[in-house]
């Protein structure tokens, strides 16, 4: 049994209101999905993160013709072959998410061929339920920065940890998320999340000025490159800083974590290398008591795998009072996450039963999306 075919599949919807983070607003979402099919008939689904046609080029171009004809069940050395393939030129950003798109088919595969989950195939232990925490305030958006009113869709939704973008206008970031405190109260857990908008001084500005606010993390504060500028915002603040979605591979992660520059580490399996990259990196993080929130950002595929995933994290301070794993559920409109498979979406979150990542692709909405 051998993999005999890599297919992408490109889709894109156009975003009727768009809504921003701190670098830009969102007037579309794409993604490159991947569909490997081996001799027996077998299919896997994967999903990279970032732009969906370099994404694509990547997998047709340089990666599939290293996995066609391989057993799909060694995948950790299909895995460094393809890494290695690219050692020179793309050790972190767009190969690693390509690479990350085939490895997670893998797991579907090896899931579907044993009839088993892919939680139990990484070992993970299945918590009855996960909390999501719900990803929103954005800038603009369906909610056009009413804080008060997307407050009270959230907690009428359940939702008792939310996260909100700021990071494009420090003074009015810290007057949404004094709003937003307000709004919610205190029994939710509110974290901020910069996409690396600010300078190490206005993170601290922010901190500062959010101090009594209570909030939950704070991600992103400044530019991934900057690891000294995490380290000065996290010894000048008491808030936890998050950070890891923009950095890659176990060697990229190393940095974060040796260099002490966050509190809680936040890899994408779709980004970060695949499932067991991203093991790796929690497994890493573990020894450096680093806990490990993973970043969730794409179709029911990714979130499938981000489930799966979060079953599978060391429990990095054991303690009675620690609430079990949390997962991100962004709040934007996102056809491809709600109808590319029925997977329950809201406050509590259930791990797939079904073999592999234990999910059926619509492929009526591929086709109806297909760039
Ligand atoms: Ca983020």
């Amino acid at each position: 049994m051998k993999i005999e075919r890599v297919s992408t599949h490109v889709i894109m919807e156009e975003l009727p209101i768009p809504f921003g983070m701190s670098q830009w607003f969102w007037t579309s979402r794409a993604s490159c999905l991947v569909e490997i099919e081996t001799t027996d008939g077998t299919i896997g689904w994967g999903e990279c993160f970032g732009p969906a046609e370099p994404n694509r080029a990547l997998i047709e171009s340089v990666f599939a013709d290293l996995v066609i004809g391989a057993d799909p069940w060694e995948r950790i050395s299909l895995w460094e072959a393809m890494y290695n393939k690219n050692r020179e030129w793309g050790r972190k950003g767009l190969p690693i998410a390509a690479i990350s798109g085939i490895e997670i088919a893998l797991w579907d595969i090896a899931g579907k061929q044993t009839g088993l989950p892919v939680y139990k195939l990484l070992g993970g232990r299945l918590p009855e339920e996960l909390a999501a925490y719900a990803s929103g305030f954005y800038y603009g958006g369906e909610w056009k920065d009413d804080i008060e009113a997307e407050a009270a869709h959230l907690i009428g939704q359940g939702y008792r940890y939310v996260k909100m973008k700021i990071g494009a206008d420090l003074p009015g970031d810290i007057a949404r998320v004094t709003r937003a405190r307000a709004a919610l109260g205190e029994d939710v857990q509110l974290a901020v999340d910069a996409n690396r908008g600010y300078t190490p001084t206005e993170a601290m500005a922010f901190g500062r000025a959010t101090r009594d606010l209570n909030l939950w993390f704070f991600e992103e504060p400044v530019i991934p490159e900057d690891l000294d500028g995490y380290r000065e915002v996290r010894s000048a603040l008491d808030v936890p800083i998050a950070g890891g979605e923009s950095e890659f591979t176990r060697w990229g992660m190393r940095q974060l974590m040796e260099s002490r520059a966050v509190d809680v580490l936040q890899p994408d399996a779709t980004a970060c290398g695949g499932l067991r990259e991203a093991v790796l990196i929690a497994e890493q993080a573990s020894a450096h008591g680093i806990p490990t929130l993973p970043h969730v950002w794409g179709s029911a595929i990714t979130l499938a795998a981000g489930l799966h995933l979060a079953t599978a994290l060391p429990v990095v301070t054991p303690s009675m009072g620690r609430a079990g794993p949390v997962i991100e559920l962004d709040q934007a409109p996102n056809t491809f996450r709600d109808h590319l498979s029925s997977l329950d979406l809201g406050p509590v979150l259930h791990v797939p039963e079904g073999p592999g990542l234990g999910i059926e692709i619509d492929r009526s909405l591929i086709e109806a999306y297909r760039v």
